[in-house]
């Protein structure tokens, strides 16, 4: 097998698939796996994104494993590593983006390295050290409430240097406007005032192109996933349809929809409009227990049996706010979310055995269920559909093939992406 060229660390699912993303459109071929891998790379890629759950957990433990996860990419012959955070820079004062930092610096025996969420695209701009989430400085974007990583400062040199042992200093517009020769300068003189890691401001994908080329000798980038559009380059890697490009398709075509975002239920809405077959999922009748789950997940499967031949059948749970308000109040939220993911995920398990071969499934936590029933542990990125959701394959058990899937995150994609996706490979 091939070396493969970046070796990222993700410290959450969905955030491992935007920067997989975003290398794919950059022109790199990449696989994201799930966990650190044990067993071999089951595509030659140029980079392999390794998605951990590590954005809230202890620091101590986010550090092991991510420290695991760049062993194992340098075992592959990464020649630079990239720690992938979120955009709004979550995190608390003890951690995890510091802490993590440290590890990996120290683990690869650095002394300097950049920080910066920006992605312009996505309408996350660093100026002055500043974040801004669109318009609004990110203390008041609504990340000051979330409920585990609350951001109260905008000042990402002020945040990240609570969270280190580093020097935190900054790179400016002004120097970044400037160009490559300008950023290595500034560096060079960060470096010897004792900085250790930089936060970079970037207002533009111009911005993070010129940043790019100025860090392709640095082992370690720590950033969002925007700043991956700027590396492939380094690479000597362009865009090219090649990166994207998956096995063939095989098999039958199924949605399984647990997510009830506004997006998913006007994309469940416009499928049924169409005329098109969807099994409604009853969240009342699994209360019951297991054997209820069983005969749900069976009734499901006969429905969806009779129309599977004919095209793709819908699957969902999806409800508008007020039905699933009542079902909530009638079940509890966390139960009646967990017996519905492991319904869904007991669904899409034997969608897989009765031949579906491209699956589509909707909802951030819902797919994790059923990439977990289904066995995955590796997805090779393929093409965009909506911003932000490609194709993928893999491998499951449960089936010869590699099996195509898109997991869409509840409030992306546009109304009729339940139908467009299928005709995005055909
Ligand atoms: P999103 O990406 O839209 O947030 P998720 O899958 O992450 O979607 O979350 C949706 C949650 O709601 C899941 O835990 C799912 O099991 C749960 N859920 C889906 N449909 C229903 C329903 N009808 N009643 C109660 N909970 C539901």
């Amino acid at each position: 097998m091939k070396k493969i060229l970046l070796g990222c660390i993700a410290d959450d699912f969905t955030g491992a698939t935007d920067l997989a993303n975003n290398l794919v459109r950059a022109g790199m071929r990449v696989v994201q796996t799930i966990g650190v891998p044990t067993q071999p790379l089951q595509a030659e890629v140029d980079a392999v994104v390794v998605s951990l759950k590590s954005r809230t957990i202890a620091p101590a433990q986010a550090c092991v494993q991510s420290v695991a996860a760049l062993q194992w990419l340098k075992a592959q012959g990464a020649q630079q590593i990239y720690f992938k955070y979120c955009s709004t820079f979550d995190s608390t004062p003890k951690g995890n983006i510091g802490p993590v930092t440290d590890a990996l610096m120290a683990a690869l025996h650095t002394d300097f390295t950049i920080a910066t969420p920006a992605f312009p695209d996505a309408g996350r701009t660093v100026f002055k050290g500043y974040l801004f989430v669109g318009a609004v400085l990110l203390h008041e974007s609504g990340m000051q409430d979330h409920p585990l990583t609350p951001m109260t400062d905008p000042n990402l040199v002020r945040v990240l240097a609570a969270q280190t042992r580093h020097e935190v200093g900054l790179i400016d517009h002004i120097v970044v406007a400037q160009g490559e020769a300008a950023i290595r300068a500034r560096i060079a003189a960060l470096r010897a005032e004792g900085v250790a890691i930089a936060v970079v401001d970037a207002v533009s994908n111009a911005d993070l192109l010129r940043l790019g080329a100025a860090l392709s000798d640095m082992p370690l980038v720590t950033a969002g996933s925007g700043v991956a559009i700027g590396l492939p380059a380094n690479f000597g890697i362009a865009p090219n349809a090649q990166a994207s490009r998956l096995p063939p398709t095989t098999g039958l075509q199924a949605i399984v929809s647990g997510s009830c975002s506004r997006a998913t239920n006007g994309q469940v809405a416009a499928f049924r409009a169409a005329g098109l077959p969807a099994v409604a999922l009853d969240p009342l009748r699994l209360k019951q227990g297991a054997q209820a789950v069983d005969q749900v997940v069976n009734d499901t499967l006969a429905l969806c049996q009779t129309h599977l031949a004919e095209g793709p059948v819908l699957v969902y749970s999806t409800a508008e706010p007020e039905a699933l308000k009542s079902i909530q109040d009638q079940l509890g939220v966390q139960a009646a979310g967990q017996l519905v993911e492991h319904t869904l995920a007991g669904i899409a398990v034997g969608l897989v055995r009765l031949g579906v071969g491209q699956l589509i499934v909707a909802g951030g936590e819902t797919s994790g269920a059923v990439v977990q029933a289904l066995g995955m542990t590796q997805l090779q990125i393929g093409a965009q559909i909506d911003p932000g959701v490609p194709w993928c394959a893999g491998n499951t058990a449960l089936s010869d093939n590699a099996l195509h899937i898109t997991l869409k995150s509840g409030n992306f994609g546009t109304p009729d992406f339940f139908t467009k996706a299928f005709h995005f490979i055909a």
